[in-house]
């Protein structure tokens, strides 16, 4: 039995819970991109471990890279508002680009993001989302492609997500505790 950090209401997903996750995303994204010229973009902070373990368990060549966008600040509520504040340092066109992000929720971060890396003319442009809010009554703005696995529509952190820069070397995924936030 792994120790609950003392601010985590509930663990949503344990360490080899995420495990398998990742190994069957892993399997997938290989055989897809079978002689294709994939490139791993992270959405930086909160998709820097999810890209650590997605990587090494893809079997086909691939290069990575990073972007940060604000979206959500330090508080638990979706500004909506996004800007780039480090974009990325190799050149999309005409390769095969896979975005690798922590958690999908209203999806205006990655439409966003969808929108402007199109216009550099990659040969391909998919999703791939460790975590995803789809809970009933909600519509994500992107459809993702690859899906870790679906979560409820609670705040949470671990597994690289945080609440203000909090949290985020947790093994697992939990629910923080509301008076932590509150
Ligand atoms: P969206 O634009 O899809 O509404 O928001 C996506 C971003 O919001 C994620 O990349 C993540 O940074 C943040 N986010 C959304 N839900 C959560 C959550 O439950 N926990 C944490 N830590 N961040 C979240």
């Amino acid at each position: 039995m792994e120790t609950i950090h003392p601010d985590v209401e509930t663990v949503l997903f344990s360490e080899e819970d995420i495990a398998e996750m990742v190994k069957r995303l892993g399997a997938q994204i290989s055989e897809d991109y079978k002689g294709k010229d994939l490139v791993l973009i992270a959405v930086l902070r909160g998709a820097v471990v999810f890209m650590g373990d997605l990587m090494r368990a893809i079997d086909a060549p691939l290069a990575i890279d990073f972007m940060a966008v604000s979206s959500y600040g330090d508080g638990a509520k979706s500004s909506g508002i996004v800007r780039i504040i480090k974009d990325l340092d190799i050149d999309i066109k005409g390769r095969d680009v896979l975005i690798v992000e922590d958690i999908l929720d209203s999806g205006l971060t990655l439409k966003y993001l969808m929108k402007n890396l199109s216009s550099r003319n990659p040969a391909s442009l998919e999703v791939c989302t460790f975590l995803w809010k789809d809970v009933e009554g909600k519509q994500a703005a992107i459809d993702p492609k690859y899906v870790g696995t679906h979560c409820p529509d609670a705040f949470v952190v671990g597994y690289g997500l945080d609440f203000a820069e909090r949290y985020r070397n947790l093994p697992y995924v939990g629910i923080l505790k509301p008076e932590v936030y509150e």
